[in-house]
């Protein structure tokens, strides 16, 4: 196990942050994608890692939005931490349906809803554009992923 504070434990001094809450209406995936980007920007990320971040975050939100309260209305929180080393840490959390197997969930091409022309690339698009991507769900209680991405730093 690595000790705290080594350059890949993720565990680095909070500087700043902010939180987010809105209703799971599809109108928000936009305004939280580019509110998650602008609040980064204090950390000057280049165009490469603001796209990476906004692609991340607009996959977990869709998530939320079309699976986790698939038939209704719920309220999505997301927490942005902006720490020392250059690391950004999200932290999308809804009070949906949770997933049975995240293990399974997290494979390509796996997809509960191909009803609905779904890949089944979410996660695997996550973990493409970040460092670490963590995720934690219950059933019938909800789901949280947090997205880890440090940036190269100017
Ligand atoms: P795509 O993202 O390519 O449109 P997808 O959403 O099905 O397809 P993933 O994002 O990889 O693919 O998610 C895989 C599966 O994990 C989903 O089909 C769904 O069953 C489950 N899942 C993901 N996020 C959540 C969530 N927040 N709440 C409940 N289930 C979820
Ligand atoms: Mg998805």
């Amino acid at each position: 196990m690595k000790p705290k504070g080594t350059k890949n434990s993720f565990t680095e001094r909070v500087i700043n942050e902010m939180t987010l809450k809105m209703p799971s209406l599809s109108v928000n995936e936009g305004m939280a994608r580019a509110a998650v980007a602008a609040f980064c920007s204090q950390l000057d990320p280049n165009a490469t890692e603001i796209a990476d971040i906004k692609c991340a975050v607009s996959e977990a939100v869709t998530n939320s939005i079309v699976h986790a309260y698939k038939d209704t209305i719920g309220i999505i929180y997301i927490t942005v931490k902006l720490c020392s080393g250059n690391l950004v840490r999200i932290e999308i959390r809804d009070r949906g349906c949770g997933i049975e197997d995240v293990e399974r969930a997290r494979e390509p091409l796996f997809t509960t809803d191909a009803a609905s022309e779904r890949s089944g690339m979410g996660f695997t698009v996550m973990e493409s554009f970040c460092d670490k991507v963590r995720v934690y769900s219950r059933c019938g209680k909800g789901t949280t992923v947090t997205l880890f991405k440090r940036l190269a730093g100017r």
